[in-house]
């Protein structure tokens, strides 16, 4: 039985957060906003923050965010319909139930997870108890595993055998499939898809199994791991093994420590530092980071970096200023991996995420200890090395500094190397093909839309903008969303993707001052400043023809900046006209 949409509305109209936080916590008014100290995390200046009028709430510490329905499920710890019958009897609204139960996509996750947790629970069993797991359970010994480890993370065994999985689990095909369990072979029967393997089983960070990781045995043939495939509950570019465990540290912590292996993740909980979590089979990818983002400010990579060549190394640096992280590196042995090392030297390993270095300190420091300085020619080779790798940094402040250091370690003038490193000085350092960088996270854009969600000032500003404003694609698709639900906040929650609902509530939560027509003018001068430089890229290359068409195009788009300009008088027109033109190229270029 499911409760019908007209209670829902109904609740959802009647309810009023600040009454029902205030039976949880204490709350002040705070600006237009109410604050407490966060019921979900501990601390001891309030970061919890209630919109009243628009019935959310956020926590800028531990970045949970929701609605009233959905703070009523996590205090009193109560699925979505108990939820909506708690907040019913608290505001006098009778409940009516319709026939069909719960949402049909919803009933076939609970489905999917069902099935998953009967698996790990048997996969486990057959790792205490099985007869053919004796040299698993021996590996795991050895690999410094003890009974409790084994049960913590609720390891397991899948036998050498064809199908015993699937008789035991009895699935209708498309449900064995869909978990990722199984498949069904030529012969139209059933079979397991993990086999001969010791098993990590995977969870959301809720506590839901959504898939596994499985290790080989040693010397047997095949990959050394093996992952769930892409299934409705199992994304590998979002997927972080160990989150469920590790969060209320990462929380606290307010640092994540992300590593490439299952084995590593437990290893840093049997250091004592239980805020880790590994990437399954994959590299780190931005989805991977906004999920990370709404429970930790710093990222401590505990792998190689280098490994995974330059180019990710440009993306980080992007990241840290899309999502206003800090990324750092942990200072581990070369060669040596956190799993091996939580055995053979514990104390290094605490040491290693204590004292990490930056991202870019890191990396020059490699650079450096490769280097030759024996002798003139090869000090200016090494410096040259390094300075490719500080080139990549976006922040003059940040890179100088370690222009300086490069200097003093290789003995040559820091003017020299400094005007090597400037643009034109230097030209294999300017990128010019590199994407437009997007701005930084608590810039112009965020003002946009912290304006856009606000209910006083939407039905102002939602018409001045654009998309193309928005060079942040997280940004762009928040815009869209409430552009798209006509302004109205709680349809775009509703409709849009887990990180932009999340973004949504966390704007709502935030106090915005400023001016839509100015922050308009702003963005339309930085979206007009990219197209600059694009179309001064475009005539470096350009022939005689297409440079004809190119040059009074600049020199109308530079015309059109300075009407923007900060000292210009504001001229609705020019900036309509400019916004149009700036939507037009970006139009012609996707
Ligand atoms: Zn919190």
């Amino acid at each position: 039985m499911g409760i019908t949409d007209e209670t829902i509305a109904e609740v959802r109209a009647k309810a009023d957060i600040v009454k029902v936080a205030s039976q949880f916590m204490q709350l002040k008014p705070s600006g237009r906003r109410y604050s407490g100290l966060c019921p979900f995390h501990g601390e001891k200046t309030p970061s919890f923050s209630i919109n009243a009028e628009e019935g959310l709430y956020h926590c800028f510490g531990c970045q949970v965010s929701g609605d009233t329905i959905r703070l009523v499920q996590e205090l009193q710890h109560l699925d979505f319909p108990e939820a909506i019958e708690w907040l019913a009897g608290q505001c006098g609204v009778v409940v009516r139930y319709t026939e069909r139960g719960q949402g049909e996509q919803r009933q076939r996750k609970a489905h999917l997870t069902a099935a998953l947790e009967k698996a790990v629970a048997w996969y486990h069993d057959r790792l205490l108890t099985g007869r053919d797991a004796g040299a698993a359970r021996a590996y795991l010994r050895q690999r410094g595993f003890d009974g409790e480890s084994v049960r913590h993370y609720r390891l397991g065994w899948a036998p050498d055998d064809w199908d015993q999985l699937s008789r035991h689990l009895d699935l209708p095909d498309k449900v064995l499939v869909d978990t990722g369990l199984g498949f069904v072979n030529r012969a139209r029967r059933q079979q397991d898809f993990f086999r001969g393997r010791v098993l990590f089983p995977i969870f959301d960070p809720q506590d839901n199994p959504i898939g596994f990781g499985g290790r080989i045995m040693p010397g047997q043939e095949g990959p050394k791991y093996r992952n769930t495939g892409q299934t409705p509950l199992y994304d590998k570019s979002r997927v972080l093994y160990g989150l469920n465990w590790a969060k209320s540290d990462v929380v606290k912590a307010e640092e994540v420590i992300i590593c490439e292996g299952y084995t590593d993740v437990i290893g840093f909980a049997a250091v004592g530092v239980p805020r880790a979590v590994a990437t399954c089979g994959t590299a780190l990818t931005e989805d991977h980071v906004r999920v990370l983002k709404r429970f930790a400010r710093r990222l401590v990579l505990a792998f190689d970096p280098d490994a995974a060549g330059a180019a990710a190394a440009e993306r980080v640096y992007d990241w840290e200023q899309a999502h206003e992280l800090e990324v750092v590196v942990a200072d581990l042995p070369m060669g040596q991996d956190p799993g091996d090392l939580a055995r053979s030297d514990p104390d290094r390993l605490r040491t290693a995420v204590e004292k990490p270095m930056p991202f870019l300190g890191f990396r020059v420091d490699r650079v450096l200890a490769a280097g030759r300085t024996d002798t003139p020619e090869h000090r200016a080779r090494t410096a040259e090395a390094a300075l490719d790798v500080i080139g990549e940094h976006p922040s003059d402040f940040v890179r100088d500094q370690y222009v300086m250091e490069v200097a003093d370690r290789c003995r040559i003038d820091v003017e020299r190397l400094r005007a090597s490193l400037r643009p034109g000085g230097r030209p294999r350092l300017t990128v010019v093909d590199a994407p437009p960088r997007p701005v930084r996270a608590d810039a112009p854009e965020l003002v946009a839309l912290r304006l856009a969600v606000d209910a006083d000032h939407r039905a102002v500003i939602l018409p001045l903008l654009h998309e193309v404003l928005f060079a942040d694609d997280h940004h762009a698709v928040a815009f869209r969303a409430l552009r798209d639900a006509g302004g109205d906040l709680h349809r775009a929650i509703d409709e849009a993707d887990v990180d932009t609902a999340a973004l949504l509530r966390q704007l709502a939560a935030e106090d915005e001052t400023g001016d839509p027509v100015d922050v308009r003018r702003l963005l339309l001068r930085l979206q007009g400043q990219r197209e600059v430089e694009i179309l001064r890229r475009q005539l470096r290359g350009a022939t005689d023809a297409e440079a004809a068409e190119l040059n009074p195009m600049l020199a109308w788009l530079l015309t059109r900046l300075q009407a923007v300009a900060p000292d210009a008088r504001p001229g609705r027109e020019v900036e309509d006209q400019l916004l149009a033109w700036l939507a037009d190229r970006a139009e012609e270029r996707s």
